[in-house]
Order: structure tokens, then sequence, then C-alpha cells
């Protein structure tokens, strides 16, 4: 599933090819994503320009000339390719996107074909007036997130005081922090060296502090990780936000701890699994 930094990837990849660029017209390949596509879809977005592409969580908003903010989401496995009008023929890419799930088509001024594949279709497309961003009620009563100038040492020691629940479970909490995931969060405790079993209220003062700074840390290296993979996806494929990460801990039980060489343990919390060393984590 696409996290904060894989989404932040698909932005920066679709940027240079929407940001200014004009929408020459929209395909649709079927009436619904995980909701059904807004009314009028394709007569709503073609003809208009795409002025600016930001990312609110793990949100996509593209602002439309028309005064609409399209709001897109990737779900669980949605992705986007660029290219000049034809598929690629030769994929390289583990798990090819299969042209049966492309399910929305973007026609850009400057010649590129925006395409959006779906096979789970838990992504959705949305559109709302850009004035009134601040009442999307699907991001509304978010935290701040990650790197930015909200989130602070100082925000996370408030958020975490009186919190019964494991630090694990709170931190996925999109109240508490926007956009963070079950990858991040698991890297991020390893890295301030606190167990996700810990109860969030115990964590306030200096493990707060460094727990901040870790989840930041492992946000910005996936966003750059994923940078450095744009130009290699293109070339490749045209598909943009799955990239090789190293991990420390996610998905690598029974394997040593890279610091102390102690077997990495998961468990299951909240329905996911947490990755740990029980070692150097408390
Ligand atoms: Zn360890």
């Amino acid at each position: 599933m696409p996290e904060l930094p894989e989404v932040e990837t698909v932005r920066r990849g679709l940027a240079p090819v929407m940001e200014g660029k004009a929408i020459l017209s929209v395909i649709l390949n079927r009436p619904d994503l995980r909701f059904p596509l807004p009314a009028r879809f394709a007569d709503r977005v073609s003809g208009t320009r795409i002025e600016k592409l930001s990312r609110r969580a793990k949100f996509l908003v593209a602002e439309l000339s028309s005064g609409d903010a399209l709001i897109m989401h990737l779900g669980m496995s949605g992705r986007f390719t660029i290219s000049d009008g034809t598929r690629p023929g030769d994929f390289h890419h583990e798990i090819p996107p299969n042209p049966k799930h492309d399910h929305v088509i973007f026609h850009v001024e400057g010649g590129k074909v925006v395409t959006y594949n779906d096979p789970r279709r838990f992504g959705f497309m949305e559109l709302w007036p850009l004035q009134q961003m601040a009442q999307y009620p699907r991001l509304s009563g978010y935290g701040p997130e990650p790197l930015s100038n909200t989130f602070s040492h100082a925000w996370l020691n408030e958020a975490l005081k009186g919190k019964s629940g494991p630090i694990k479970s709170v931190l996925l909490d999109q109240r508490v922090i926007a956009g963070l995931g079950n990858i991040y969060v698991c890297e991020a405790l390893y890295r301030a060296g606190i167990s996700p079993r810990r109860r969030a209220s115990t964590v306030p003062g200096q493990r707060a502090a460094k727990l901040a700074v870790a989840i930041n840390d492992v946000i910005r290296e996936a966003i750059a990780a994923g940078g450095s993979s744009i130009s290699d996806f293109k070339a490749a494929t045209g598909e943009l936000g799955y990239f090789q990460h190293t991990f420390s801990v996610y998905d690598r039980e029974g394997k040593p701890c890279k610091s102390c060489g102690a077997p990495i343990r998961r468990i299951v919390q909240s329905g996911r699994s947490s990755f740990y060393c029980g070692t150097c984590q408390r």
C-alpha cells in the first residue's frame, strides 16, 4: 500500500507533466472506483488547466483552473503511469500493470497520457471546491504531517499525553499525525528505540523528542529514495511511486537486527503487523 513517501514520489513524477498543462480529454473505463466517480467527471475536468499539483497526507490535490480541486487517492494498489500515447510494451516492474485495470486516462497538453491503474479499486477520485478544501470531509480532523512546521516535539508530546493505547496504534491515528502508515511507524519506532507495545502516555519527554526526529528522518529519507527512483522508473515503464526500500525492521521477521543481531520480532496490533527488535526497543 502506498504510504506518504510513495504518494509524494508520485506527485513529483506527475508534476512536470501536469502542472500548468491543460487536460485535453479524460477517458473513463468504468463509472466508479472505490466510490462512484463524480457526475459529469470527464466534462468537468476536460478543458481545465492544472494550476498546481499538491499533496495533503496521502491525497493528491490537482488545483484546476475551473475552481475545482481534483482529489485523488491511490488506495491499496493505485498507480499512475506516464506515456507518450501508447502503452510501453516492455514492463520491467515485477508486477506489470494490467491494461484491464486502466480505469481513468488523462490526455494532457504536450502529448502525454497519464493513466490511473488500480486492480483492487480502493483508490478514488473526487471533485471538491478549491475554496472549501478545509471542509473536505475525508481530511477534516487530520493532524499535522511529518516534515511540516506544525509537527514538532512539542506537538507530539502533547498528543501522546493521557493516551493509554500502545504507541504504535496512536501513531497510526491520522488525527495525531497525518499520512503516517504502518511501514514508517515501525521504522520510526525502531530508530527511536521505542517498543511498539509501550503505552503512549509513557513516551512524552526525551523519548518523544527522539521519536519526532525519527519520524521526520524516515519520511525524509524515503522521499529522497523515491525521488532518486523517478528517473529510473520513467526510463523503464513510466510508472511512479513503487520503489525498493531497505527497511531496518519492516517485513524482516526472524532476520537479525542491524544493530544488535537479535532476531526481529513480529506481533499483530490492531490487525496490523508490527516488526521490532525486543532488545533495542523498550
Ligand atoms: Zn536490536
